[in-house]
């Protein structure tokens, strides 16, 4: 059973429309199933660049792409050392992919309807038809129950069981290398990977017939937040109101929402300095697009000032949120206002500590700042889905592989997407590798609290290999 305090499961599958439909019943009539994704469940839509990706990284180790053109794709980030998605087609989730960051490479964790889109070419072994149903159970595959194992297997390596017919029943990892598995008369080969039964119906769909299943729901679902938006502004009377605008997916769903409720508001951009410009480049086509004012914070010179003091934020440090973000909101709402409403594109599946944040609230930093959360219950894939069918303009970074859009340096980023960063946007990093180098210098720290990134949590010890995370 799913803990209640992770939230409710909204994935949902048509096997009619092959599309992903976040409730119980498509637009189109047919009883949607659950598909099972690992809690929280803040799944969000495969883009161009992430399936191009996600093949890459499965051709390199099973000789074969497995997305086909045409399908839509989900992706579900969960826990793991650094960056883990699973990916999910047919309405199951086909495989994992994570980044092994000591390594810096990407591996696949292949399930067996991953065999429905793509049969393997390399990393399988073929069982006898006497050890399937042990293996199905959950059993290791036995060396007396092999009959063959391709030639490139080496030990550690993610491996498709398959049957003499060429049928997956299973995956696991390699134990022993092909040669060794060979001469072996007794003793596990593969241990196999447990994991729970599902169904998966392949289809093409496209998004847009994503958004025709999804129509009824993403009524509903704006319907509420609409009337959420509209009780609190009449709570509220006395209060100058605003979107709080960051230039990332959640924020602009929020602000759609609110036009549709009470008309025309300024949006606040709290300027840290550090944004991609890719991020600044969407918040004037926002602006331009709804017609609205702007009103923005400093530049985020406080950031390097604090910089040269304190060294870079962390995890654990983050002075940066206050430095360039609550500090510079205060000021302005006192000087401009005195107070504010403003509506915030917050989510409760965003992380465990928002699930628990309620819908109106006060910054303890910002006591003059009263904030709402319009689409608090909404999933990225709620919000993805009403964008595209809103035609809205959001951020071009999320169809490049990123996908939580802030300062480009974010101490809470994971190292898959840093690199990401480093190899796409190698200025923006090399200013920011220098600056960590003057850090590292002026307090003699070893050169792998550069390399390792270890810079991103202060309170480890810097001789910590383990600290990764
Ligand atoms: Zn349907």
């Amino acid at each position: 059973m799913r803990p209640s305090y992770l939230g409710k499961n909204h994935l949902h599958w048509c096997d009619n429309c092959h599309t992903p439909v976040l409730g119980r019943v498509c637009s189109c009539g047919t009883a949607t199933r659950e598909v099972l994704i690992t809690p929280p469940g803040d799944a969000r839509p495969g883009f161009e660049m992430d399936i191009r990706h996600i093949n890459r990284v499965y051709y390199e180790h099973f000789n074969t792409s497995l997305i086909p053109e045409g399908h839509i794709v989900i992706l579900n980030k969960i826990p793991d050392k650094d960056r883990m998605e699973e990916v999910v087609m047919g309405g199951a989730v086909v495989c994992s992919i994570r980044y092994l960051p000591e390594e810096r490479r990407w591996e696949v964790l292949p399930r067996v309807h991953a065999t429905k889109f793509a049969k393997p070419e390399k990393k399988f072994v073929v069982v006898d038809t006497g050890a399937i149903e042990s293996i199905q159970n959950g059993s290791s595959v036995l060396a007396p129950g092999l009959i063959s194992i391709e030639d490139s297997v080496v030990a550690g390596d993610e491996v498709f069981i398959v049957d003499k017919c060429g049928e997956c029943i299973g995956v696991g990892r390699a134990k022993v290398d092909a040669k060794t598995a060979r001469t072996m008369e007794r003793g596990s080969i593969v241990r196999t990977r447990k994991v729970k039964k599902s169904e998966c119906f392949p289809g093409p769909a496209t998004w847009d017939e994503a958004i025709v299943s999804n129509r009824d729901h993403l009524r509903n679902v704006e319907a509420e937040a609409i009337n959420f938006v509209k009780n609190v502004a009449k709570d509220n009377l006395k209060l100058p109101m605003n979107v709080s605008y960051s230039g990332g997916k959640d924020s602009l769903a929020t602000l759609l929402v609110v036009l549709r409720a009470l008309g025309k508001v300024p949006l606040l951009f709290a300027d840290t300095g550090l944004e991609f410009a890719e991020t600044y480049e969407n918040v004037d086509r926002v602006v331009e697009h709804y017609g609205l004012e702007i009103i923005k914070t400093g530049n985020g010179d406080n950031f390097w000032e604090t910089f040269e003091r304190e060294g870079p934020p962390a995890v654990d440090l983050r002075w940066c949120c206050k430095a360039c973000k609550l500090n510079p909101v205060k000021e302005l709402v006192t000087e401009k206002w005195g107070e504010c409403l403003s509506f915030i594109g917050q989510r409760k599946y965003e992380s465990l500590a928002r699930m628990k944040s309620p819908r109106i609230w006060k910054n303890n930093q910002v006591r003059v700042q009263l904030s709402a959360a319009p689409i608090q219950h909404w999933t990225a894939l709620h919000v993805f889905i009403y964008l595209f069918q809103e035609k809205a303009p959001y951020n071009v970074l999320y169809e490049r592989r990123i996908d939580r859009i802030g300062c480009y340096m974010c101490p809470s980023s994971d190292i898959a997407t840093f690199e990401l960063i480093k190899e796409e946007y190698p200025e923006l990093w090399g200013e920011w590798t220098e600056k960590l180098e003057w850090w590292k210098n002026q307090n003699n720290l070893p050169e792998k609290w550069i390399k390792n990134a270890l810079w991103r949590k202060r309170g480890l010890d810097a001789d910590d290999d383990s600290s990764y995370t």
